[in-house]
């Protein structure tokens, strides 16, 4: 064993006076051929990810015998610190995700290692991790891009056994060498989004619920606000954003005549493109102000919307095949959808969703992925029937609901995929956003009665499905209604 921890000592010394040499003949890189330049930075690079690998090693031992049974006489609480992390971080300088990263990709080595070679050991925390870890300890995978496939894997559920998590993270391991790990995360998120469809649904109301827009008064004077965005809302105001900022990002520049002036005026203005972003969103606040209290407010700069974010209007964009959209709406509730620009998937209930207010346009693959055909837009609600809709509805119809009509999407009672329900002002109903989105989510169903409306609640929210009254909210339609029956 003295043996042992003694080639241990000599090898780390070595390192470390080795890498000191290539430091301190920093000189020499001027005289390298771009050849040898970049073979050096390949070299250097595998050496760092062994040398990862070993703070990994070490970070994993002190994680070891830091252990919460340990208690007080566990090696962190000894030195004084209150984690191992915390203790990693202050030997290496590191920042706390670093030191984190460290102790758990150690942990995943000692895990694969112990295995193999039958030491003592602790239970093995995430055994589909092992492949992982058994990469690392071999070299040919990095410590970024381990902490990557742990983060985007994540862990079993019922759904997902830990063998098949096992298999995905060995197939992860051995595109390891292609990959960065900003890649390899994204690729271990698709792996897991293959295994978990059920997971799609959740991950994704989990996001939709870390949403906040948070303000801050700060000492200077200026408010600073933290807004907080599921991916769909993002896609939204990324839209609006980015059509705000284009003309200055090098964006893609308009043949319009009308266009082309509003790319010269931009370029000429003196603003920096995030004060260009600032007074843009400022400017479609005032007019969303002036247009839902009908008053113009005081800042108001009498921008046109249209002028202010170009022609083309900011829309989230959705791709789904029509396996995916016609499965789920079997029963199983399988399949799912993802917003364009952006990579993670959204599950079939949103796809439902936005395909009910925002129409579908179908396009056509040949089997090779050759697009044959995109075809018209469908079923839309038109500027006509939407009036209509408005007048009689008189804003969101969930019961209690107070939205006013400006605030509300169209919401096809049969839905349009599903029960092929047509677009008419018949089997049209205004939802506001937030009652729209439950609707869908959970399940609830509208029946039409006549002229009256009503919801049905899913079986798991009333058992016995007692439909309940979705009257009008609209005034006018009251008085016109009581004036026909007097
Ligand atoms: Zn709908
Ligand atoms: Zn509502």
């Amino acid at each position: 064993m003295t043996d042992f921890v003694d080639t241990f000592g000599a090898s780390l010394a070595a390192v470390v006076s080795a890498a000191g040499r290539v430091v301190s003949q920093s000189a020499a890189a001027r005289e390298l051929s771009a050849k040898a330049l970049i073979a050096a930075q390949g070299d250097i690079a595998g050496a760092r990810r062994d040398l990862d690998a070993s703070a990994a090693v070490i970070a994993g031992q002190i994680a070891l015998r830091s252990r919460p049974e340990a208690g007080h006489a566990g090696l962190a609480q000894r030195e004084g610190f209150r984690t191992p992390e915390a203790l990693v971080q202050h030997a290496t300088g590191s920042t706390a995700r670093e030191a984190m990263t460290l102790v758990r990709v150690g942990a995943m080595i000692h895990d694969s290692t112990a295995n193999e070679t039958g030491a003592p050991t602790y239970p093995v925390a995430e055994p589909w991790l092992v492949p992982v870890g058994l990469a690392v300890a071999s070299g040919t995978l990095s410590v970024a891009a381990a902490e990557a496939i742990r983060g985007g894997l994540g862990g079993p559920n019922e759904d997902v056994s830990i063998d098949a998590l096992r298999d995905a993270a060995a197939t992860l391991v051995r595109l390891g060498p292609t990959l960065n790990a900003d890649q390899m995360f994204r690729r271990a998120r698709e792996a897991r989004d293959d295994l978990d469809e059920a997971g799609i649904a959740i991950r994704e109301r989990e996001r939709r619920e870390l949403r906040s827009l948070r303000r801050w008064r700060k000492p200077d004077g200026m408010t600073r606000y933290i807004w907080e965005l599921d991916p769909e809302s993002a896609a939204l105001v990324d839209g609006i954003y980015d059509q705000l900022t284009s003309l200055r990002r090098g964006g893609p520049r308009m043949v319009d005549k009308a266009e082309q002036k509003r790319a010269e005026a931009v370029e000429r203005d003196p603003r920096t493109t995030d004060q260009l972003a600032s007074d843009g969103f400022l400017d479609l606040l005032t007019i969303a102000v002036g247009t839902v209290t009908g008053t113009a407010v005081g800042i108001s700069t009498g921008t046109d919307p249209r002028q202010l974010i170009g022609i083309r209007n900011p829309a989230v964009r959705v791709l789904v095949s029509a396996e995916h959209l016609a499965a789920g709406n079997l029963a199983g509730r399988t399949g799912h959808g993802r917003i364009e620009g952006h990579p993670d998937p959204i599950s079939i209930e949103t796809v439902e969703r936005i395909a009910c207010t925002s129409g579908i346009i179908p396009i056509h693959f040949d089997t090779s992925g050759q697009v044959l055909d995109v075809g018209r837009e469908q079923r839309l609600f038109t500027r006509r029937q939407r009036i209509g809709l408005a007048a009689r509805d008189g804003g969101c119809r969930w019961p209690e609901c107070q939205r006013p009509p400006g605030w509300t999407e169209a919401h096809h009672v049969d839905h349009w995929q599903r029960d092929h329900g047509e677009t008419s002002i018949d089997n049209g109903i205004l939802l506001c956003r937030h009652h729209h989105l439950l609707l869908h989510d959970n399940h609830w169903e509208i029946a039409k009665r006549g002229a009256e409306y009503w919801l049905i609640p899913p079986p798991g929210i009333d058992p016995d499905q007692t439909a309940r009254p979705m009257p009008s909210k609209s005034p006018a339609l009251h008085d016109l209604l009581d004036s026909r029956s007097a």
